[in-house]
């Protein structure tokens, strides 16, 4: 971990566990995985369960500086919205964060800018930390649109935050190419788009809070590649899906 004194920006390792894990597995999981994390105090660590293990989750992490988050969120408080969970039944049973517009929602659940904007305002209102997801496909890249998207993403998901609101979020690069499909962004494409996604914030609001805000990467992040990613300044920690729920894997990644 050479090189953590340094960094102004504590790295956050999540783990998004996407549709797995029942709360049977859950418990099993931290039951392995509290001690192999036990004397890691250079990150902060991050786990996303489905919304039915979440309890359990909050439950068997007691003892442990572990921070649950949900995946999704609605942006109503309460009402007539089926199947939705609002940030203030979030933050009872215990989540501190929550995952917005992972590439997941936007691909295959109609997520846009516009509701991802509502979302990071509802949780942010509820004091829930939005983790927001931001990411280019493989077509919007080879047609050299990276940045075009990134900052379409950025501004839509974003609008009308204060500073002040914005200094509460975390901000995941997640290029869609690179999830669950085993190609990692090299350490300089991701510290690339980290320092464009940085630049835009600086531009957005100030360069104090562009300074200090945290952008993970995400995309096939394994123990043998988190070292050559966490060594880029740019890079303030990872969001892990797969590898995230096998207990010596992600230990292996947070201890990089
Ligand atoms: C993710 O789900 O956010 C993700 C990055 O998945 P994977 O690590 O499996 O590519």
């Amino acid at each position: 971990m050479a090189g953590d004194a340094s960094r102004m920006r504590k790295p956050v390792i999540a783990g998004n566990w996407k549709m797995y894990k029942t709360q049977h597995e859950a418990r099993d999981f931290f039951a392995a995985f509290k001690p192999l994390v036990a004397a890691a105090t250079h990150c902060e660590i991050v786990v996303a369960p489905p919304f039915t293990a979440i309890a359990a989750c909050v439950e068997a992490a007691k003892g442990s500086t572990i921070g649950i988050a949900a995946q999704d969120v609605y942006w109503a408080n309460e009402g007539a919205f089926t199947g939705e969970v609002s940030p203030r039944m979030l933050v009872e049973a215990g989540c501190r964060a929550v995952i917005i517009a992972h590439s997941e929602r936007r691909q295959l659940f109609g997520e846009t800018d516009e509701s991802a904007n509502r979302k990071v305002k509802a949780a942010l209102a509820a004091g829930l930390t939005p983790i927001l997801c931001v990411g280019e496909t493989l077509a919007e890249r080879e047609a050299g649109n990276t940045q075009k998207v990134l900052e379409k993403q950025f501004r839509g998901s974003l609008a009308a935050l204060t500073p002040a609101e914005f200094s509460r979020i975390i901000m995941a690069y997640e290029p869609v190419w690179a999830i669950g499909t085993g190609r990692t962004a090299t350490p300089e494409i991701a510290a690339e788009a980290h320092k464009f996604l940085r630049g835009l914030a600086a531009n957005s609001f100030t360069a104090e809070y562009a300074a200090s805000l945290r952008i993970l990467y995400g995309g096939s992040v394994k123990p043998e590649n988190i070292k050559g990613l966490m060594a880029q300044a740019e890079i303030d920690g990872a969001l892990v899906g797969g590898a995230s729920l096998d207990a010596a894997q992600f230990a292996a990644i947070v201890n990089y």
